[in-house]
């Protein structure tokens, strides 16, 4: 009963077969290999965007910062929501990565950025001249980290308001296919149709081993991504092992696929979660990932079950007044079987499996 997060799932045994038929004999490294020339190909087909850069590297974090140190430059900043991952999650990443550029954090309700808190920030921007940091880049995360979704028209809304600012717009997607799948919209639909720029297309947590790519729509920043991934360790030698694994993923929809099953385990999760009496989302759920308030005696019954997964603060003891709310996180991946959700419903309800 693990729901700790989609990345502590296993990787799809086609993207482990992919691998194994990867690894027949020899090819040329550093890409010029065809496994990377397909992958590159599958990815630009996807996105509808022939012209694309694309990169793949080992990290989401190393995704997220190469994308935004094309994008900004280091008297530059970021808008971002406050509760973002290259905010809060990435040990300052992206602020290495782009030599300095600094993060701007925006209100977010429920983990969505408030157009009316960018506009804000854009102004003083402005206001404070060559004594403050410049408009850099707006980097937005779909699914959002607080499992939310923003709808087609609002990522076109804020994409606007960064166009009429000059500036580009990254797309922070590690849970990418969770989001498309979710809306029923294109890859396309969701980025550079809406104005996205530059997105980091995740694939860990949804059943790769360990790949991310990089796909910026603006042809001028291939040749410098090329450069920083080198230049940052992030350039593989061995990169067919990494487009393997990226052809797979996209091949035949395998990619929305586990992202549909991953939603569907989390909605039923989302149920089990309201069947408990006081048990109430914090946030509307969108994709594979909820946060929930329970009573501290039914974390206490799922811990003791075996059920892993992050409350907080993470140091809330779980000895204590049955009632209290304590907020917790659950994730749901592509392999989430239905009986461990009855499992964990159970256990949180206080009833037999
Ligand atoms: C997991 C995640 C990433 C990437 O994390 P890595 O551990 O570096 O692969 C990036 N953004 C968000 C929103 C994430 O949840």
């Amino acid at each position: 009963m693990n729901f700790a997060s989609d990345n502590a799932g296993p990787a799809h045994p086609r993207v482990m077969e992919a691998l194994a038929r990867a690894g027949e004999g020899y090819a040329m490294p550093y890409g010029n290999d065809p496994v990377t020339a397909d992958a590159v190909g599958a990815i630009r087909d996807l996105f509808e965007a022939p012209e694309a850069e694309v990169a793949f590297v080992g990290t989401g974090t190393a995704a997220n910062a190469l994308a935004l140190s094309c994008l900004v430059r280091p008297f530059e900043t970021v808008y971002c929501s406050s509760m973002a991952h290259i905010e809060e999650d990435e040990c300052n990443a992206p602020e290495f990565f782009t030599g300095g550029a600094k993060m701007t954090l925006l209100h977010a309700p429920d983990g969505l950025i408030d157009p009316a808190a960018f506009a804000a920030a854009l102004a003083a921007t402005r206001d404070r001249g060559v004594h403050g940091a410049q408009a850099g880049a707006l980097s937005i995360t779909q699914i959002t980290e607080r499992g939310t979704a923003y709808s087609l028209a609002e990522i076109g809304r804020l994409a606007d308001m960064a166009r009429d600012a000059g500036i580009p717009v990254h797309l922070d997607g590690a849970r990418f296919a969770n989001a498309c799948a979710a809306l029923g919209c294109t890859a396309a639909e969701m980025t550079w149709k809406a104005g996205v720029d530059a997105v980091s297309f995740g694939g860990t947590k949804n059943g790769c081993l360990g790949v991310e790519a990089v796909v910026m729509f603006r042809p001028e920043h291939g040749r410098e991504l090329a450069l920083r991934r080198k230049r940052s360790g992030h350039l593989w030698s061995k990169q067919r092992y990494l487009s393997a694994q990226m052809s797979a993923y996209v091949e035949d929809g395998l990619w929305l696929e586990m992202a549909g099953a991953a939603n569907a385990a989390c909605a039923r999760l989302a149920e089990a979660v309201r069947a408990v009496p006081s048990g109430r989302l914090a946030h509307a759920p969108a994709g594979n990932m909820i946060y929930a308030d329970l009573p501290r005696a039914a974390h206490r019954r799922a811990m003791a079950a075996g059920a892993q997964y992050y409350i907080y603060p993470s140091d809330t003891p779980l000895d204590g007044p049955d009632d209290t709310p304590i907020r917790c996180r659950l994730v749901c991946d592509w392999s989430k079987p239905l009986s461990e959700i009855e499992r964990i419903a159970a256990a949180w309800e206080g009833r037999k499996a």
